[in-house]
């Protein structure tokens, strides 16, 4: 028999097991969480069911090209900036950032254009040239935007757990300043007039999958963001930052699994305990899901384990628009064509109207290419360049048949080009792919192919976004553009550290590294000035 030892000569307690957790999903919410989570000591194994990393932010690779997928603005890079910082790394030494100037051209079906730069007196030029009476609020509107962005960043890096938050005293001081009342159109025509320029200060909430109308004043942050921190073209294009943040969550023992499906999230009442994939069986303490929201709770979590969040529910949301999407392998380059380039429908009302409200292909449609290889030419092999279109379109509804719809709308969206100087493509293809809605939904797993996730109207942010601690479930966290704060890389990378900091506080685990406050380093490559 062991003696009994005397008081005070006890073995230590057997230290606390490393908390396993599983994330489903390697975009660039999941990898920016398994980056932390693994700098916190945690067992990270990241389960992603495409053959490649970047979900939404991957590559398209074949014949020599190289395109992104989805994003090619890379803005405001010191939010990822600051999670390198925090795990001890510096992304410049992993990913090159170019800062384009001009940052984009846009060419209005109205008649028109502007080349934005975040020059204040050429951009003033700029806007003079167009619309006289405009070119002098945009002093007023950088200032007041700079204001509004230091007032709501608090709210943008925290979790909104409950409904008392928007009560607390942080939040009511806001409402001036944000006028949650306005829509970002209405809030933009305090400094333009011309409805043009408003335009090129609002197109943006087509990120959150969004028309200005309708999408919350706040957001006229989303330009002030490419004004005050640049558009930046990542070499390689953004995919290539996932897949050095992939690199680098390897190096610090997170375990990626390519190509394994995630068919069933197991539990035990509502407590999450591992998953079940087409390859096997994996156990964990914690459960991560960066997959898509809506899509992962219909197909992975049965209906009557959660509370809110039920399929019904899910059903009645508001879910952003779609993309089509044309990735076209070109012989020479179109070397007089900007970086980036706009197109706004003449009737730009009538076309968001068809895409958010009538659910219809319109025959006057806004697009947007990207001819990268005049920044970047090695997307492309030598003597040949890259064009990425994107048309937002509906997402996926009764009134399109894509298998029925693609090839007419593909040369309405070819034939558009001229309209932005770019000339004779068709004979210039040598690669061609095209992504419309119904493959986002069923390649990609986007619920009804909406790309920007759920919409970010006022009743679907913040404590009413699906939570980052997931609400319905035990042991369940949320990270990625379908909970708080919303969609766009930057704010995804935030709800990393959001989801992070909850989960390791959870787990009792020192969470407070993650609130570092410090001024980030601006270290800036090259200016691109194509
Ligand atoms: C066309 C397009 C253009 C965009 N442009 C921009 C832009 O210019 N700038 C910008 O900031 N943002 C842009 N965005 C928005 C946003 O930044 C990206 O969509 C971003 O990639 C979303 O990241 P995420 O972390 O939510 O996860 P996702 O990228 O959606 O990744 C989720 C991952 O989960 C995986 N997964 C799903 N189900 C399972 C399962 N059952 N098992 C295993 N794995 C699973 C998926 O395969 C995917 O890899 C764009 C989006 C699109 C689609």
């Amino acid at each position: 028999m062991d003696p009994v030892p005397a008081p005070g000569e006890r073995d230590p307690p057997d230290p606390m097991p490393t908390p396993r957790i599983i994330i489903i999903g390697a975009g660039p919410g999941g990898l920016a969480s398994a980056m932390l989570l693994a700098h916190a000591g945690l067992q990270v194994h990241l389960i992603e069911r495409l053959p490649r990393v970047g979900g939404r932010c991957s590559a398209v690779e074949a014949e020599g090209f190289r395109f992104d997928l989805g994003p090619t603005f890379f803005l405001y890079p010191l939010v990822l900036e600051r999670i390198y910082r925090l795990i001890g790394k510096r992304l410049q030494d992993d990913v090159e950032l170019i800062r384009l100037d001009p940052q984009y051209r846009i060419i209005f079906g109205q008649g028109g254009e502007l080349r934005c730069t975040a020059d204040v007196a050429r951009m003033t030029a700029e806007i003079r040239r167009l619309a006289p009476g405009d070119a002098g609020s945009l002093p007023r509107y950088l200032l007041d935007n700079r204001h509004k962005l230091a007032a709501f960043r608090p709210s943008l890096e925290s979790a909104f757990l409950n409904w008392r938050r928007l009560l607390s005293w942080d939040m009511l001081k806001l409402l001036p300043v944000l006028r949650p009342w306005r829509s970002l159109d209405s809030e933009l025509s305090r400094y333009f007039a011309d409805p043009r320029v408003r335009l090129a200060f609002s197109f943006q909430s087509k990120y959150l999958g969004m028309s200005p109308f309708n999408c919350p004043s706040l957001f006229s942050i989303l330009s002030f963001l490419e004004y005050e921190f640049g558009v930046h073209h990542p070499i390689g294009g953004c995919a290539a930052v996932s897949e050095a943040m992939a690199d680098t969550a390897r190096e610090m023992g997170v375990t990626i699994s390519l190509g394994e499906d995630v068919e069933q999230i197991l539990f035990e009442g509502r407590k999450a305990v591992g998953v079940k994939t087409n390859l096997g069986v994996h156990r964990c303490d914690t459960l991560v899901i960066n997959a898509d929201f809506a899509r992962a709770m219909s197909r992975l979590v049965p209906d009557n384990l959660r509370r809110r969040w039920v399929d019904k529910k899910i059903a009645r949301k508001k879910f952003s628009c779609s993309t089509f999407m044309m990735y076209l392998g070109i012989d020479g380059l179109y070397d007089d064509i900007d970086h980036h380039t706009i197109y706004t429908a003449g009737d730009y009302v009538r076309n968001l109207g068809d895409i958010e409200h009538r659910h219809l292909l319109s025959d006057d449609q806004s697009f947007y290419v990207q001819n990268a290889c005049v920044t970047d030419p090695g997307l492309a092999p030598p003597g040949c360049s890259t064009l990425y279109v994107l048309a937002p379109v509906t997402h996926q509804h009764a009134n399109v048949d894509w298998s029925k719809a693609t090839p007419a709308f593909r040369n309405q969206v070819l034939g558009g080009l001229s309209r932005v100087g770019i000339h004779g493509v068709e004979k210039r293809i040598r690669y061609e792919k095209i992504v419309t809605p119904a493959d986002w939904e069923n390649r990609y797993e986007v619920y009804r192919g909406a790309t920007f996730n759920l919409a970010h109207n006022l009743k679907q942010m913040l404590h009413m976004r699906p939570r980052n601690r997931f609400e319905d479930l035990e042991s369940v966290y949320l990270v990625g553009g379908g909970t708080h704060p919303g969609s766009g890389l930057p704010v995804i990378y935030e709800s990393a550290r959001i989801t992070s900091r909850l989960l390791l506080q959870d787990h009792g685990i020192d969470a407070q590294w993650l609130d570092t406050d410090e001024p980030l380093p601006v270290e800036r490559t090259a200016v691109a000035t194509h």
